[in-house]
């Protein structure tokens, strides 16, 4: 088929995110990719600011990272991962142990981030069940947080910009928290967890297990909070028999300016979900780590077994471009990327904050957010912000980036000034 053939073709049959099929946005055919850009078919070329949704730290088109598949390519893609196990799986198990918050000893192969969220929730629920306690049922989480778009997961998203409205006959009811409004710790005081401890003092008997995305709340809000909710959330958790999960999935692997988010607070969750970079962006990988606790407690009757078993369960290409990904990271100096990148955002962001359209400018590590007062018009901005060359993919009232970590200055630069010109 010539290219504009397949594009009309996929335009009527082929769905894209959150998207309709009467009446869908427009969408950009890309023919490749290379270090920080996109090539477009049709000649343009733009600089990725969204790093595909968080993935990409390391650009496109990596030399070590192609290389990682095809050395494996040619020992085998894929095995059944039930009663079978590779090299690849046990060497990225062991890194991805070694590199996580103290404690984390055991974990689970997932094939994206919605499973792995699945799966966390099954073992909290299943070492309450082997304890003898199987009423505790129940989440607790906060407003604004997103976990992903399967039932369980959609369960625990914000209960307003979440899809509760659409299947609320169908989803468990859990318990909803509001969201602490401290950006930072100097910004605390007690009242910001007053709605959480209130919940979890009155119903920790059903109370299974606390979720939250650490630090950063991606999808549902692109809003960050003060490291001192999450260290009294522990405390909380640990005084009322509730586990922890914290969903990495977006904020792991540097992108906060720490390994993962939680070390900002040095809390240690039970459970911790990672994906999305967890491959620099090739393939779906997740996965689920925990304690020796709860995977011990998960047996404790005797003859427990965790529920769960994928058919692309640790598939060896996607474990080798992991281990691969990782490695490339631990060799560069990406803290002293991320927070090169954090301080260019700070300056070059800075300016849009005397603009009436704009609410409120925020930066953590390597994610710069601006918030518009009003909603925004998504095509004509989008195709504005193409123009300047830039990719970026707004929601709401949110036009944000999370670049690749090797971005240049200059690159940064140019996405900065599009993401000005395009809001003031
Ligand atoms: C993206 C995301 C998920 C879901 O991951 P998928 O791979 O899209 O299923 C879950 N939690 C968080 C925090 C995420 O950002």
């Amino acid at each position: 088929m010539m290219q504009a053939d397949w594009q009309e073709f996929e335009r009527a049959h082929v769905w894209h995110p959150y998207a309709s099929m009467q009446n869908p946005l427009a969408v950009y055919a890309v023919k490749s990719a290379a270090g920080v850009h996109l090539q477009f078919e049709d000649g343009r070329k733009v600089i990725d600011g969204m790093a595909s949704w968080w993935c990409a730290i390391h650009g496109y088109n990596v030399p070590e990272l192609n290389h990682a598949i095809e050395v494996q390519l040619g020992k085998m893609a894929h095995v059944m991962f039930g009663g079978l196990t590779h090299a690849p799986a046990a060497l990225l198990a062991e890194r991805l142990l070694s590199l996580a918050p103290s404690g984390m000893k055991q974990l689970f192969f997932a094939d994206s981030g919605s499973v792995a969220v699945e799966v966390a929730m099954k073992m909290a629920l299943q070492y309450w069940q082997a304890q003898g306690r199987s009423e505790k049922t129940k989440l607790l989480t906060i407003n604004h947080g997103y976990h992903g778009d399967t039932f369980g997961a959609m369960g625990v998203c914000d209960p307003l910009a979440g899809m509760h409205h659409l299947f609320a006959d169908m989803l468990p009811q859990h318990y909803f928290a509001e969201a602490p409004t401290a950006q930072t710790d100097d910004q605390w005081d007690d009242s910001q967890i007053s709605s959480f401890r209130q919940l979890i003092e009155a119903h920790h008997d059903e109370i299974a297990a606390v979720i939250l995305e650490p630090l950063v709340q991606g999808a549902g809000g692109m809003r960050f909070y003060a490291p001192e909710f999450l260290r009294q959330v522990r405390e909380l958790c640990d005084c009322y028999d509730v586990l922890l999960i914290a969903d990495e999935i977006a904020t792991g692997f540097g992108r906060t300016g720490t390994m993962f988010a939680c070390e900002q607070a040095a809390v240690a969750p039970d459970i911790m979900c990672v994906g999305k970079a967890l491959t620099g962006g090739y393939m779906t990988l997740a996965a689920v780590l925990c304690t020796a606790n709860v995977s011990a407690g998960i047996h404790a009757d005797g003859h427990g077994v965790l529920m769960h078993g994928p058919t692309f369960m640790a598939n060896p290409l996607a474990c080798c471009v992991a281990l691969a990904s990782i490695d490339l990271l631990l060799a560069s100096s990406w803290q002293q990327r991320v927070q090169a990148i954090e301080a260019q955002l700070e300056q070059e962001l800075a300016p849009c904050r005397q603009s009436e359209r704009v609410k409120d400018v925020r930066i953590k590590g390597a994610i710069g957010v601006i918030e518009m007062v009003d909603s925004i018009d998504i095509e004509p901005l989008q195709k504005q912000l193409i123009a300047k060359g830039v990719w970026l993919r707004p929601f709401g009232h949110l036009l944000y980036t999370m670049p690749p970590f090797v971005i240049s200055t200059t690159e940064l630069s140019q996405l900065t000034s599009a993401m000005c010109d395009v809001v003031t």
